[in-house]
């Protein structure tokens, strides 16, 4: 159950530092000298919904790609060297997973002093199917990863898909024209169902295959997910699908 679980009321209200502290704005009060303040990092998070809108301390840039379910985080940690100036953001609902890829984070972070390596990566706890809108604003996101979303084979158990007509509604609100939802399973009946509600869905238009093979993430995606490397080592097949994001009609 995720009833424990807390959701900024809109994007502003969210509060990114903790999790890219190398990212937060500089305010020129932070020039003064002070006492040393305590280092904020993401696994020293509390909650922090009791501060205010201008209390929040803004981010240089926003959170641009969203890797839906993230599991024990082996995308993210292979994409945040490749898209070193892009602030890459896991969601995961199990908790106990999102604190072991914050955990997994901070290593890398202390393994990499000075070299500002996976400081633009994070990981948080939330339900992605319900409130996406609250963490990012419309247009915000280039890309979104679900990578071997869990498959709930059953016909009563479909509306758990993290793939729907709703979903769909909002995954276009949030990723901007031209930006691009990738997706990966080993479940041929799981893909069909990807495929036919994006291809379904007036924002979405499918990727073609020479574009799709192109596309660096699509590889990363292939082998460095634990779920992909998983079904490497048991010989099962990998169905990938992208999906670009239309430009919104005039009006
Ligand atoms: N993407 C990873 C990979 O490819 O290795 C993990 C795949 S795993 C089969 C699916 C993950 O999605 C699980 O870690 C599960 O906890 C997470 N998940 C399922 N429903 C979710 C939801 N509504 N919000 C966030 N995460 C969810």
């Amino acid at each position: 159950s995720d009833h424990q679980l807390t959701y900024p009321s809109s994007p502003d209200a969210m509060n990114w530092g903790p999790y890219y502290p190398a990212f937060v704005q500089q305010l020129p009060e932070d020039n003064a000298p002070t006492e040393p303040s305590e280092t904020v990092d993401v696994s020293t998070t509390k909650d922090d919904s009791t501060l205010t809108t201008n209390q929040i301390r803004k981010l240089t840039q926003d959170v641009e790609v969203a890797d839906i379910g993230c599991g024990f985080g082996g995308l993210l940690v292979a994409l945040a060297p490749k898209l070193p100036n892009t602030l890459l953001l896991g969601m995961e609902i199990r908790m106990q997973v999102s604190e072991y890829v914050q955990e997994r984070i901070k290593a890398l972070r202390a393994q990499n002093p000075g070299t500002g390596l996976y400081q633009n990566a994070a990981c948080l706890r939330a339900n992605t199917m319900k409130f996406l809108p609250n963490f990012f604003k419309k247009d915000q996101l280039s890309k979104i990863f679900l990578c071997f979303p869990d498959p709930h084979f059953k016909a009563r158990k479909h509306k758990a898909r993290i793939v729907s007509t709703t979903l769909n509604s909002e995954y276009a609100y949030v990723v901007r024209p031209g930006g691009i939802v990738y997706t990966i399973t080993d479940v041929e009946d799981l893909h069909n169902w990807m495929v036919q509600h994006f291809e379904a869905h007036p924002s979405f238009e499918r990727v073609p295959e020479d574009e799709q093979e192109a596309d660096e993430c699509v590889q990363v995606m292939r082998t460095e997910t634990e779920e992909g490397k998983k079904v490497e080592r048991n010989k099962g097949p990998k169905y990938v699908a992208l999906f670009r994001r239309k430009e919104d009609p005039p009006w």
